[in-house]
């Protein structure tokens, strides 16, 4: 395994610099450089290390010494230079999405820590909230967003966005000094990282008195994303999930305005498997979390997304945030 996250998966190692081989009896063996000397130790002191420069030449030597006749390669990770190097006398054989497909069914030490960064999420904004009026700038309340998550959790799980009035059509829009002006809604979207576990929710508040349009969009989007949560289940395709959320915003007349996925699953990556939209191939099964986030983006005129992080269990499904989807109304 070259992809770090997919190495952290399968052994607890978090340096920046690291391969790893996974024997058929499911030991290992990790190669990582002087700099994680120490902490190779510490995080997986059940596998064989070896602190070297010349980490993979040092595995290929180990899996040519065994004599092995085929080795799983991460294709969808490695570079084609890097694959080049390998050489093609192991019986190299693409993994596929093996690995994210494993990393896709959470177990409960996982869970755990999807709740307490989600935990941590909800309480951020909550704390933050009480700040947000009308004069103060999308990169301020980002800012604040930040400091409560690092507060509670490793820090933020990715770039906050705060897109406010018009801004609020772009999607991953950035924070800018954009002052909140009376009549705005605001979409926060935002997450904690817990032990490398990501949360991911968005709010969309109001700032003072919104106009009927605002109001109607921000009703479909609710609508829309209670439908997607109550959609899942083991068994549901990422589709047919997709489908329930998105024909209430077309029922709505919104449908051309909701251009992405329903939803991703979120775990040691803030994007991954599996992903709800309209051409994912993806199946749910039970302990799988995922985002449910519908929206609507009206060019010049603005946005609605609400989203929450969910736990999909085999009879129900767990919301993980929890701050109320009623329209949140700031002054
Ligand atoms: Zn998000
Ligand atoms: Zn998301």
């Amino acid at each position: 395994m070259t992809n770090l996250v997919n190495v952290r998966y399968l052994t607890g190692f978090t340096g920046s610099a690291g391969a790893v081989v996974v024997w058929v009896d499911g030991s290992a063996e990790i190669a990582t450089d002087s700099r994680y000397g120490v902490q190779v130790g510490d995080e997986c002191s059940d596998i064989a290390a070896h602190i070297t420069r010349a980490g993979r030449s040092t595995l290929n030597a180990r899996l040519t010494a065994t004599g092995v006749s085929a080795v799983g390669f991460e294709d969808r990770h490695l570079a084609v230079a890097d694959w080049r190097d390998l050489g093609d006398d192991l019986g190299w054989t693409p993994l596929g999405s093996t690995v994210d497909q494993l990393r896709m069914v959470k177990d409960d030490t996982e869970l755990g820590l999807l709740r307490k960064a989600c935990q941590a999420s909800d309480d951020a904004l909550a704390a933050a909230l009480p700040r947000i009026r009308v004069g103060v700038t999308e990169r301020e309340v980002a800012r604040w967003i930040d400091d409560e998550l690092r507060n509670r959790a490793e820090g933020p799980a990715f770039d906050t966005i705060v897109a406010s009035g018009v801004y609020g059509a772009i999607p991953h829009h950035q924070p800018t000094d954009r002052e909140l002006a009376d009549g705005d809604l605001v979409t926060i979207d935002f997450g904690a990282r817990v032990e490398g576990y990501h949360a991911d929710m968005t709010r969309t508040i109001a700032v003072g008195q919104i106009s009927d349009w605002q109001r109607e969009v921000y009703d479909a989007v609710q609508a829309a994303q209670a439908t997607g949560v109550a959609a899942l289940g083991p068994g549901k395709t990422a589709r047919e999930v997709d489908a329930s959320a998105r024909s209430v915003i077309v029922d709505a007349g919104f449908g051309e305005a909701f251009g992405h996925g329903l939803g991703h699953g979120v775990g040691l990556q803030i994007h991954e498997a599996p992903f709800l939209g309209t051409t994912s191939a993806d199946k749910l099964e039970a302990s799988v979390p995922v985002t449910v986030e519908p929206g609507i983006y009206l060019p010049d005129r603005g946005g609605v997304r609400i989203e929450d992080t969910v736990v999909v269990h085999a009879d129900h499904v767990e919301r993980l945030t929890t701050t109320t989807r009623d329209l949140l109304v700031v002054g």
